[in-house]
């Protein structure tokens, strides 16, 4: 059996090797590896690795930082298929969507490229008779990142190629139920010419995340998975008093009004909501249909539904995979059944899809819920699987209102043929993220990434300007070079005057 082991100051490692997790192969539901969780001194071994590395790193100077950078980019393009084809076979995605995920995480590369341009900071000549003042941004020291399954390229991606562009280490903390891709980042981060201990993967659970979170030399947490973790993680990171943004999970809406074209409309609302088989945190997972157009809609939808190619993520022909584990597909399972006792219309039903010669496979076919009402379990949670739940509602300012209502805030989209009805909605609605005609409006990679509410903890999304932001600091500095015509000292507090 295939051992995955941690990546610390430039070598793998088994390091304590007391505990294991299984890696499926969600297709086959076969365990195809075993991922070593960390203890906490093999923490302590990342972050101090991370520490003796920063002095040299923070001090390279910008053009040696960027020529690694550069490197690093051609790297991932030349290595995208290996990257996309690890992603398909233990998350289960299929290999197109694999290869968008490495392609989005290589733009946040290309963005942290142009760091010299980004860290640039501000000078005020003489502000006072002989004093200029200058500002610039520093590197935190030692950040982590804590990510989830979902994308575990991209995501990665939101956080090191930015926090190392900055001049800082970096402890990846990947999901262990597909820890491999972050292997080959490891390798191609050191072929590119990083030095060893700048960036380190440590594989893990709970405990590995708590302890670094609780580990002194770590100065920023960066995460990004489910809302109830998000949440544990912001308070205990801010109790240490760290640094830390922690984004969370979503029930991405998407608001149909009557102007816009069902068709269109129709295709887009199946590709996001069965794209990835739901497991993306813009995937819309709720359509709010609103008036008269409702029953053509769903009619379309299970229309292109039901014509989905369901299969393993590495096959060429499918179009949609399995779902990560069997937990899963078992709770999303149960989630579809009581939403349909409670009332809820079952226009589509893929809980007994199977996939021949994948009996064994995680499957779920795509399934939609019509008549759901914001009291149903199936509007509340979050379901991360091919379920698409169908409200209706009767005008866009119920719609607007209903999103507003969600504890979550990551996306929302609206398609309309009214610029009047866009303005009002992305005006007026509680998300960071919106979609106007276009279903999953995730920012590129010059701006930021994030959502409001329930959907990020702590003040910064990721990447893009902000990304920047939270793992750099200010310092404003205010000088004199004296001369003899310099003004004498005085014990009034110092003004520019
Ligand atoms: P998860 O919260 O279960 O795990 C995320 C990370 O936290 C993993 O590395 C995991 O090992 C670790 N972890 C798990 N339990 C922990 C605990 N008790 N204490 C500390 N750390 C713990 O999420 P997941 O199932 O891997 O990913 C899916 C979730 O991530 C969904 O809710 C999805 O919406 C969300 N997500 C959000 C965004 C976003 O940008 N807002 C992006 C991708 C995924």
């Amino acid at each position: 059996m295939q051992r995955i082991e941690h990546y610390i100051g430039g070598r793998t490692t088994a390091g304590t090797a007391a505990r294991f997790a299984p890696v499926y192969d969600p297709s086959t539901g076969q365990v195809q590896a075993e991922v070593c969780l960390a203890e906490p001194s093999d923490v302590d071994a990342a972050v101090r690795a991370a520490a003796a590395a920063f002095d040299e790193w923070s001090q390279a100077s910008l053009s040696a930082r960027t020529s690694v950078l550069f490197a690093f980019r051609e790297l991932v393009a030349e290595h995208l298929e290996e990257l996309a084809r690890t992603v398909s076979s233990e998350h289960g995605k299929v290999l197109s969507d694999a290869r968008g995920e490495v392609q989005r995480g290589l733009e946040v590369v290309e963005f942290a490229c142009g760091i010299p341009q980004l860290l640039k900071g501000d000078y005020s000549d003489q502000v006072s008779s002989g004093v200029d003042v200058f500002s610039y941004r520093q590197p935190l020291g030692v950040v982590c990142g804590i990510t989830p399954f979902n994308f575990p390229v991209m995501v990665p991606m939101w956080m090191h190629p930015v926090a190392i562009a900055c001049g800082n280490t970096f402890v990846l903390k990947p999901s262990e139920r597909d820890p491999g891709a972050s292997m080959l980042v490891a390798r191609l981060w050191a072929e590119a010419g990083l030095p060893p201990g700048v960036f380190n993967v440590l594989h893990g659970d709970q405990v590995t995340v708590e302890a670094l979170i609780d580990h002194p030399g770590v100065a920023a947490v960066s995460f990004v998975g489910s809302t109830p973790i998000a949440r544990a993680v912001h308070e205990r990171a801010s109790r240490a008093g760290k640094r830390v943004q922690a984004l969370g999970g979503a029930k991405n809406h998407a608001i149909v009004l009557p102007d816009a074209d069902v068709d269109f409309v129709a295709g887009h609302l199946s590709a996001a909501a069965f794209g990835s088989a739901g497991e993306r945190c813009m995937a819309v997972s709720v359509s709010v249909a609103v008036g008269a157009s409702a029953d053509a809609l769903v009619e379309r939808v299970r229309q292109r539904a039901e014509k989905i190619v369901v299969g393993p993520g590495l096959d060429p022909a499918s179009e949609m995979g399995p779902v990560v584990t069997d937990a899963a597909r078992r709770r999303i399972a149960g989630i579809i059944e009581r939403a349909a006792s409670a009332g809820a219309r079952l226009v589509l039903d893929g809980r007994d899809l199977r996939v021949a010669g994948h009996e064994e496979g995680f499957f779920l076919g795509p399934t939609i819920l019509d008549a759901v009402r914001p009291d149903m379990e199936a509007y509340r949670e979050e379901i991360f699987g091919p379920v698409l739940s169908v409200v209706r509602v009767d005008d866009v300012d119920d719609a607007i209102a209903l999103v507003n209502a969600n504890p979550y805030g990551n996306g929302a989209a609206l398609f309309t043929g009214s610029g009047e009805a866009a303005r009002r909605f992305h005006r007026n609605v509680t998300v960071g993220m919106v979609g106007i005609n276009v279903p999953i409006p995730v920012p590129m990679a010059y701006y930021s990434f994030g959502g409001w509410k329930d959907s990020l903890f702590g003040e910064r999304p990721m990447h893009g300007p902000e990304g920047v932001g939270f793992y750099t600091r200010p310092k404003v500095v205010t000088s004199r070079w004296p001369t003899s015509q310099a003004p004498a000292p005085a014990y009034h507090f110092p003004t520019g005057r």
